[in-house]
């Protein structure tokens, strides 16, 4: 089983008008420092301020027509997406979430009117929790990437950025449970084979990678991260998105606290733009000298549903304490 560009076109055709048209926008403080055109996908300008909107409303759009709600786990923005899309259909949402989960987030989904459900300290919990719910209350779970409508829907990014720089050479794209690396993989090699798509974790969890070098889906411990979206495994019974992820990925690239840190300094100094963590893994990886520039690059900032006080520590140079880690401060250009 796996998701296809005829999937993906669907996909795009069932929420056009509702999460389709980001805009691609030039970096053209990367293309000076490191000497290739660099485009930026706004995910981050989508109603609910992620790209998880458009997974959700794919799948919201394929509810078996007697489904009393949807139920998922979360660590953040799918659960916004899920409620968003489950009251434009007005239908009852339940979101369940780890403790881990910041509360900004949390508060968003509240504020969408869905149930939160906060459930131990993993995504691994609350994906129980939720599967407990689905059982109990007769509601369809919906999860936030192993499932074919999330992945077509995460994929129509990549339509959309070869349709507006088709000369792109390389895609550079977060990577967690692996929904959108699958989607965007699946789209975008599809319209042009020879593409290079490079998945980008946090060295802090980055669950599938690991899976990917043992061979099949492991767990991985979950801590707490700058690039908090980027949380959590990819499930021990994984169906689509790790063989999705290890037939189509050129490669994955990790990458540290401290990098996430002075990529977040550089977009918001030399972009002006305000994202989570979880979006500037790719432009870390380039910084970092990780992945090299071979042509034109696209990368997802993927959200904006991020802690502003927490942000504006690393804007202003600050130490930022997590958990038991500290990344210690640096003034952005020192
Ligand atoms: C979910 C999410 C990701 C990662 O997507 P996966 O499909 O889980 O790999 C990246 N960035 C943000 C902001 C997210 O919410």
């Amino acid at each position: 089983m796996t998701v296809t560009l005829a999937d993906i076109l669907a996909a795009a055709r069932t929420i056009r008008g509702q999460a389709d048209a980001t805009p691609f926008v030039p970096s053209p403080f990367m293309e000076s420092r490191y000497g290739q055109p660099v485009w930026l996908k706004l995910e981050l300008a989508q109603p609910i301020g992620a790209f998880k909107l458009r997974g959700a409303l794919n799948a919201v759009a394929h509810l078996p027509p007697d489904a009393a709600g949807v139920t998922c786990c979360s660590t953040g923005n799918h659960g916004r997406g899920v409620a968003y899309a489950a009251r434009a259909r007005g239908l009852r949402a339940v979101v369940c979430m780890s403790e881990l989960v910041p509360r900004a987030k949390v508060e968003g989904i509240r504020a969408l009117g869905a149930d939160i459900h906060i459930a131990g300290r993993s995504q691994d919990t609350a994906h129980a929790e939720s599967q407990r719910l689905a059982r109990e209350q007769n509601l369809v779970e919906i999860s936030p990437f192993d499932d074919a409508h999330v992945i077509a829907g995460q994929g129509t990014i990549g339509l959309e950025m070869l349709a507006q720089v088709p000369e792109l050479d390389t895609l550079l794209v977060p990577l967690s449970g692996g929904g959108l690396a699958a989607g965007i993989a699946a789209a975008a090699k599809a319209i042009k084979p020879e593409i290079r798509v490079i998945g980008v974790s946090m060295a802090r969890g980055a669950a599938m990678q690991a899976s990917l070098e043992a061979g099949h889906p492991v767990e991985v411990e979950e801590v707490e991260s700058l690039a908090d979206s980027l949380g959590g495994g990819i499930g021990l019974d994984n169906r689509l998105t790790f063989p999705m992820c290890r037939d189509l990925l050129d490669s994955v690239v990790q990458v540290e606290e401290a990098d996430v840190y002075r990529a977040l300094q550089t977009l918001y100094h030399e972009d002006r733009l305000i994202a989570e963590g979880a979006c500037v893994v790719g432009l870390a990886a380039v910084q970092t000298g990780r992945v090299q520039l071979t042509g034109p690059t696209g990368t997802i900032l993927t959200g904006r549903n991020l802690d502003m006080d927490i942000f504006t520590r690393v804007v202003t140079g600050q130490d930022v304490t997590l958990g038991d880690t500290v990344i210690e401060g640096r003034p952005y250009g020192a």
